[in-house]
């Protein structure tokens, strides 16, 4: 019998690194910040049926906390590397057209979610947020507060992505003024000859400099965010950047793997292939990057997230209350997230919505004076159910079997018998206990989660209808 409450020897989920297994089982898949994936959205959903779902909640007298992303596509260069939905232009008169009908997709939202939740977590991304000058920011954010309730300091969550290359210490300061808490610095590597080759030259010291900033100006949550597997990087180099890193003490770090699909992201050309790490090297930095971190005393939250052990991620994940959601892991349970801006995706009631991905269609929709609503989803109970199931795995690495029976109307062994036929290849490999009431993820099979939760995704073994989106799914790891 697996001892869930002391599975890891301590309050933390460990993780074990085999690099048989994962070469082995490598393939591509869904990150599951959402289920169904946003590849399933179907253009028969628009901004009818998003109204519907918000009538839906009305009726219910849905109280549930409100979460709010914004998107600012924009970014001043390109990085060779980004797979990102951006727009690169250093006309910043741009940003001040698209900030008129952003304004005007909030307040029509806010016009719609008057009275229910407060909101209690605010995202910034992009492309790059502080493309914004201070001033456009200042004006959002109080143009935002106008629109929505919003909780107070102490209890929400209101962060933004910035580019340090882009942001002084003054600015720092003032994003803290201007109401966020906490802060995500893009940071890759801090390698020169990297830096180089993905054409993002970013030097340390001013890294340093805005990190040292968010502290004094009383920022919450620091989190940097690194990539292995680009171009020139080697085991000696990702040494010295994780030394930087450790040195540098940010609260969260997010590790991506890099995904090189220059036949779907025109920038990645501009890599040279012999530059790249070979699967065995780039199997190696990612053991190392593991390794570092966790000697280092950060917490392996799940898929590519490390925190301090004392961070609201690592508590939340201890409590059982880790969420996914398009932003990736969250603290925020069962709250309604409103997206605003070019292709952004809200989730709202038991529906996904898309916004127009170009901002032709974006401005076209607005003048029209309809929320820019083009795809979605309206989710059904299978949905729903196997969307519980990941987030559980995703989240927390097991899931009890008695709670989904005591929530669904299933008898699980049933239901699932394909599925739990097929996990057992995974068993077999140590990655996985399958037990009467529990499904146990252990260390090994932590970093190939996502391979797990694909065995219940109902749509990776049906057709693609109609105007689905294409496959962009990235290598697991
Ligand atoms: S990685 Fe970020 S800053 Fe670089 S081009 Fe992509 S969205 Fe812009």
């Amino acid at each position: 019998m697996y001892n869930h409450a002391s599975s890891t020897g301590s309050a933390f989920p460990a993780v074990e690194f085999d690099a048989a297994i994962i070469g082995k089982l490598s393939q591509s898949g869904p990150r599951y910040t959402s289920y169904p994936t946003a590849d399933r959205f179907q253009s028969e959903f628009g901004y009818g049926q998003f109204l519907e779902a918000v009538a839906g909640l009305r009726m219910r007298r849905s109280t549930r906390p409100l979460s709010l992303y914004i998107h600012i596509p924009f970014c001043d260069t390109v990085c060779y590397y980004c797979g990102c939905n951006k727009i690169v232009t250093k006309d910043h008169s741009k940003a001040a057209t698209y900030l008129d009908y952003l304004k005007q997709e909030i307040d029509m939202q806010g016009r719609l979610f008057a009275g229910m939740g407060k909101l209690e977590q605010l995202h910034f991304g992009g492309g790059t947020p502080t493309y914004l000058s201070d001033r456009q920011m200042g004006d959002l954010m109080a143009h935002l507060h106008a629109s929505f309730e919003f909780a107070p300091d102490q209890q929400g969550e209101y962060s933004i992505e910035i580019d340090p290359r882009t942001v002084s210490v003054e600015r720092v300061h003032s994003l803290r003024k201007q109401g966020f808490n906490r802060i995500s610095l893009g940071v890759q590597d801090f390698d020169p000859d990297v830096q180089k080759a993905v054409n993002r030259i970013q030097p340390e010291a001013e890294t340093r400099a805005v990190i040292d900033a968010a502290r004094d100006a009383g920022f919450r949550s620091i989190s940097i965010d690194l990539i292995y597997g680009l171009p020139k990087q080697t085991m000696t180099s990702m040494e010295q950047t994780l030394d930087k890193v450790i040195a540098a003490n940010p609260d969260r770090i997010a590790l991506y793997n890099y995904a090189h699909l220059p036949h779907l992201f025109k920038p990645q050309r501009r890599i040279h292939e012999e530059d790249l790490p070979t699967p065995a090297v780039k199997l190696d930095l990612l053991a190392l990057c593991i390794r570092r971190l966790c000697a280092a005393g950060y917490v392996y939250i799940g898929m590519d997230h490390f925190a301090k052990p004392d961070d609201e991620l690592a508590v939340a994940q201890r409590q059982g209350r880790l969420q996914r959601n398009f932003q990736g892991y969250s603290t925020r349970a069962e709250s309604e997230l409103i997206s605003c801006g070019v292709s952004a995706i809200s989730a709202v009631g038991a529906t996904y919505s898309q916004n127009e991905k170009t901002l032709e269609g974006y401005y076209e929709k607005l003048d029209e004076g309809r929320l820019p609503v083009v795809r979605g989803i309206k989710l059904e109970n299978d949905d729903l159910l196997r969307r519980i199931l990941i987030q559980k795995l995703m989240c927390n690495f097991e899931l009890s079997i008695a709670s989904i029976e005591q929530s669904f109307p299933i008898r699980f062994s049933e239901y699932f018998a394909t599925e739990l036929q097929k996990l057992k290849a995974f068993e077999e490999d140590g990655l996985l206990i399958v037990e009467p009431d529990w499904i146990t993820v252990t260390p090994k099979g932590r970093l190939l989660i996502r391979n797990i939760c694909m065995v219940f995704d109902r749509y990776l073994s049906q057709p693609r209808l109609g105007e689905a989106q294409p496959l962009r799914y990235s290598k697991t790891i």
